[in-house]
């Protein structure tokens, strides 16, 4: 067991070079991270503009650190230098670990995996930080499925301190330790959790969100309900939560949830979640959901 876990930890040694797909939310938001404590990351997208904005996050999120006295204005120029972005493939012969973070679609992602498993070295981690495609399905686009499993932060990435890894059903040991000790290089808290839909957090916050939706339709005011989660300690009520989650991730999660578990999950299509998202109201992403945002 001492040796295996030996070796495990030399894998997790070797997490020195990083990359992440994908410069949105939660790409740029895993470079900042990843780069703030020192491991350097190659940021790639396809779009410019995605790049530029995912880098323009990075550099508000160390003024922040700066303004806090957290940062001189020299170590946030070092630490920034840890993104490299790029539109191309081109270094990524000595990645040990990627990052997927891709639009949530299974073509796409599958399609994105298979062609950076072309670029990357034989023992580089693949990782997706899907919130809702299977792992093992994810993994039927590889030629190396045991290098590969999940890797799913939370929105917003520097202030969220869980990360699930998400073990599929050829997911080798050493992939799944060497992601664990790059979660805890980013100061995360990683969780190990099986392959299912919603993995372990979501199977919890949806059907909390669904009692939400259904104390809403009774005739629950919705910010009472904020009012009355907050006093009981949550940092933020449901409602608040959804708008920051959005209503069309919100819906489309939930499908995902009951088309696993029927049984348990209703699929309804009147549910306050449902109607708010066909009346457009999707949340902080378009200023209007529950509460209204400038
Ligand atoms: P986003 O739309 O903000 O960003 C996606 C980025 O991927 C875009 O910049 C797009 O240009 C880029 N992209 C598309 N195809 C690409 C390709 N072939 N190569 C490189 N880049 C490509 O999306 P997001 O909210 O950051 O979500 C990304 C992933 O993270 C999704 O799988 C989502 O389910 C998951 N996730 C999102 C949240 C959230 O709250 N937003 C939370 C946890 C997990």
């Amino acid at each position: 067991v001492k040796k295996k876990a030996a070796s495990y930890a030399k894998q997790a040694d070797n997490v020195e070079q990083t990359a992440v797909l994908g410069a949105g939310i939660m790409g740029g938001g895993i470079a900042y991270q990843s780069a703030s404590k020192g491991t350097p990351i190659i940021m790639k997208d396809i779009q410019g503009d995605a790049i530029e904005l995912g880098l323009k996050e990075a550099r508000k999120l160390f003024a922040k650190q700066i303004e806090r006295k957290k940062l001189t204005v020299e170590q946030m120029a070092e630490k920034l230098s840890n993104i490299r972005p790029t539109l191309s493939y081109g270094d990524f012969g000595n990645v040990d670990l990627v990052v997927e973070a891709v639009v949530e679609n299974p073509k796409v992602k599958g399609a994105v995996l298979a062609e950076v498993e072309e670029q990357v070295g034989e023992s580089t981690i693949l990782t997706s930080n899907t919130s809702t495609i299977s792992i093992s399905r994810l993994a039927q686009n590889l030629k190396r499925p045991e290098n590969f499993c999940g890797m799913h932060f939370f929105n917003p990435v520097h202030r969220m301190p869980l990360v699930e890894v998400i073990r599929g059903e050829k997911t080798s040991d050493a992939a799944v330790a060497a992601t664990v000790a790059y979660a805890r290089a980013m100061g995360k808290t990683p969780i190990v959790v099986n392959d299912c839909p919603g993995f372990l957090v979501n199977r919890v916050l949806f059907p909390y969100f669904g009692g939400f939706s259904f104390l809403v339709e009774q005739g629950a005011d919705f910010q009472r309900v904020d009012k009355v989660m907050e006093k009981f300690g949550w940092p933020m009520g449901p409602a608040y939560l959804l708008d920051v989650v959005g209503m069309d991730t919100a819906v489309h999660a939930n499908e995902v949830m009951a088309e696993g578990f029927p049984e348990r999950m209703a699929r309804d299509s009147k549910t306050a979640i449902q109607v708010m998202f066909d009346d457009d109201r999707l949340g902080q992403k378009n200023a209007k959901g529950f509460y209204a945002y400038e």
